[in-house]
């Protein structure tokens, strides 16, 4: 008899189902919405300029294939924490950040959340916001964590429910772990504005909570790497402990070479230390050491002041194609008359926008306009092309009139 006869048949994933869907579609005029690449406007995948620059100089140095050590490479990791905390944070200056490089941000959200399962008193949750990205379940309990929702989106105002998620916190157990997107919020494209972080912030010091920042679009969001850091930043500012996944996949477009970190500010350097030496454990069980293609050109971009200014060029440029396609895209469909409002398109941020649509307009825009995206109305706004967006307008008109 087979070991097997009790593993059942996992659903599909929803995303890579639909993406399978979109591929054996021959609709000459089909648009794939669903995915979460970033795309140029001819629909194809962008390898970044400074990224082809900086393979060559790693290519010409020629290097060894020796193990990186359990926390990788250091030059690497250490401009990736001044990316997130700015080159004059005090918490550096004061040696108590841990940073180790990750499998991307997946892996820094499951080195994070594996570390913190082994020295959180049993039965501790973790706070996830509702939608949120839908990996995090995944990662958290597997990790060994009860997780729990808190309110953040509101589907009639299509924004933020900000009251809604300062009672979440406030009714959750003390001293539970919070997972925070640090900016361009997945699925929704909601962020709260500064004002409000400091509302959460306040909600989150009163109750002990632990902050769990995952951060996979800095600079992508708003074209800005000091901006879209601004709620980590300020979180540090106020004195709290917390951790921070971090990944490279979007803003170097290094997606597939899995180049990210996980970094621990803790009050002290003697307990950074101590935390440095149980991440090394952690992380000696899940990859023992990390990969060195990505990292190297990472490192090699962060650690160049002429890459890293050409980078912040390109930041700008597809946030900017996709700040335009948010704007055309909401003028299509206002100058069509399309019920409703669509500001929402515009207020929302980062790759993603939750168009409002439901799952039964989703199923229409598939099945009639061979427009494919996730069932919640989440579209991929880098999939938007001058070329496809009034396609997209037309069909959105139709499937909500
Ligand atoms: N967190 C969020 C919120 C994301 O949207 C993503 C990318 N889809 C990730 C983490 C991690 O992606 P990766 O492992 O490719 O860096």
């Amino acid at each position: 008899a087979s070991n097997f006869t009790e593993v059942p048949l996992a659903p599909p994933d929803a995303i890579l189902n639909l993406s399978t869907l979109y591929k054996a579609d021959t609709f000459v005029r089909k648009v794939d919405l669903g995915v979460g690449a970033y795309r140029d406007n001819n629909g194809k995948p962008w390898v970044l300029p400074v990224v082809r620059k900086a393979e060559t100089i790693v290519f010409e140095a020629q290097p060894e294939h020796e193990y990186l050590p359990i926390g990788g490479n250091k030059s690497f990791t250490e401009a990736a924490s001044k990316l997130l905390l700015g080159s004059d944070s005090r918490a550096l200056q004061d040696n108590r950040v841990v940073s180790f490089q990750t499998i991307s941000g997946t892996g820094a959200n499951f080195l994070g959340a594996t570390f913190l399962h082994r020295f959180y008193p049993k039965g501790t949750k973790v706070l996830l916001s509702n939608p949120t990205w839908a990996n995090h379940k995944n990662i958290f309990t597997s990790a060994g964590f009860e997780i729990q929702d808190y309110c953040y989106y509101n589907p009639k105002t299509l924004g933020l429910d900000l009251d809604g998620m300062l009672t979440s916190l406030r009714n959750a157990p003390s001293r539970s772990i919070v997972v925070l997107h640090a900016c361009a919020h997945n699925p929704t494209g909601v962020d709260p504005t500064p004002e409000q972080w400091k509302e959460i912030a306040n909600v989150m010091q009163e109750k002990n909570h632990f902050p769990f920042f995952d951060c996979a679009y800095q600079g992508f969001a708003s074209g800005d790497l000091d901006r879209d850091a601004f709620a980590i930043r300020y979180f540090v500012e106020r004195g709290f402990e917390l951790s921070i996944a971090q990944s490279f996949a979007k803003n170097l477009g290094l997606y597939g070479e899995r180049v990210g970190c996980y970094h621990v500010v803790a009050h002290s350097a003697q307990l950074a230390q101590h935390v440095q030496s149980q991440v090394a454990r952690a992380s000696r069980a899940i990859i023992s050491n990390p990969p060195l293609y990505g990292a190297r050109i990472a490192d090699t971009v962060l650690n160049s002041p002429e890459l890293l200014a050409e980078w912040k060029e390109h930041l700008i440029a597809m946030s900017g194609r996709i700040m335009a396609m948010r704007s055309e895209l909401r003028d299509q469909l206002v100058q069509l008359g399309t019920p409703g409002n669509w500001d929402h398109i515009v207020n929302q941020i980062g790759m993603f926008s939750f168009t409002g649509l439901n799952s039964n307009q989703v199923e229409v825009m598939k099945n009639k306009h061979h427009i494919y995206m996730t069932s919640n109305g989440r579209i991929s706004m880098a999939g938007l092309s001058t070329g496809n967006v009034e396609y997209v307008a037309q069909a959105i008109d139709d499937v909500v009139r």
